[in-house]
């Protein structure tokens, strides 16, 4: 989430967005023939995902190698899983007067370039060739602004409940397809929006439930 939000709803350290879809396709290997999973990121677009074209994104720098994974949470309502609400937030589509909670968002434009719901299946919002609206200020060893060298992945979760298994498998998925893609982006840098917002504390996601051993487990297992 970027920096306007963080100030309009101080009292959510998790990202508040996203989305679902009525589709119900999951992302597995097994779905995903060699040669797309080698040819999917020259267009920056995943097979196998659900595709929600968000318009909140811009070219990332000249020269730069996209070398950052982040892993975020989001719910809308807090702590709800109406997936349609978060991708219609992302899509800057959202009917703020639905809950009361959202008259925070009204305005607010904001992505991610993937989103894993509940039951696991994955939505692209941003091309991983273009700089999505995901970190907001931030910094990681010493290299500001993340969005420009950055993929982010939402997960609908929150502070207050695990994430399910559905979504570690997929999440696992992702990241091998990523760091594939991606050479740079090595293990120790796959990190928490937490870790990197700026000033520290800004952000809590994914948050306490989440199980990095658990993710790693499911990684070397896939
Ligand atoms: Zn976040």
């Amino acid at each position: 989430m970027n920096k306007i939000l963080n100030n309009t709803s101080p009292m959510f350290g998790q990202d508040v967005l996203i989305a679902s879809s009525t589709a119900q396709r999951g992302l597995s290997e097994q779905a995903i023939s060699p040669v797309q999973a080698l040819d999917w990121y020259k267009q920056g677009w995943l097979t196998g995902a659900i595709h929600h074209p968000s318009p909140n994104f811009n070219a990332r720098p000249d020269d730069v190698a996209i070398d950052l994974l982040v892993i975020h949470s989001i719910s809308l309502p807090p702590d709800q899983f109406s997936s349609e609400d978060v991708i219609a937030f992302f899509q800057n589509r959202l009917d703020c007067s639905k809950d009361p909670f959202y008259a925070h968002l009204q305005g607010v434009t904001v992505s991610a370039h993937f989103f894993i719901q509940r039951e696991g299946t994955i939505v692209q919002f941003v091309s991983t060739l273009d700089r999505a609206w995901h970190a907001g200020i931030s910094a990681f060893k010493g290299r500001e602004n993340c969005n420009d060298v950055s993929i982010g992945i939402e997960l609908e979760g929150c502070d207050t409940m695990p994430f399910t298994e559905a979504q570690y498998h997929t999440l696992a998925t992702l990241m091998h397809f990523l760091m594939q893609a991606y050479p740079g982006i090595t293990r120790d840098r796959v990190v928490s929006h937490a870790e990197i917002a700026l000033p520290p504390g800004r952000k809590t996601d994914p948050g306490p439930y989440f199980d990095w051993n658990h993710l790693w487990n499911v990684y070397e297992k896939r």
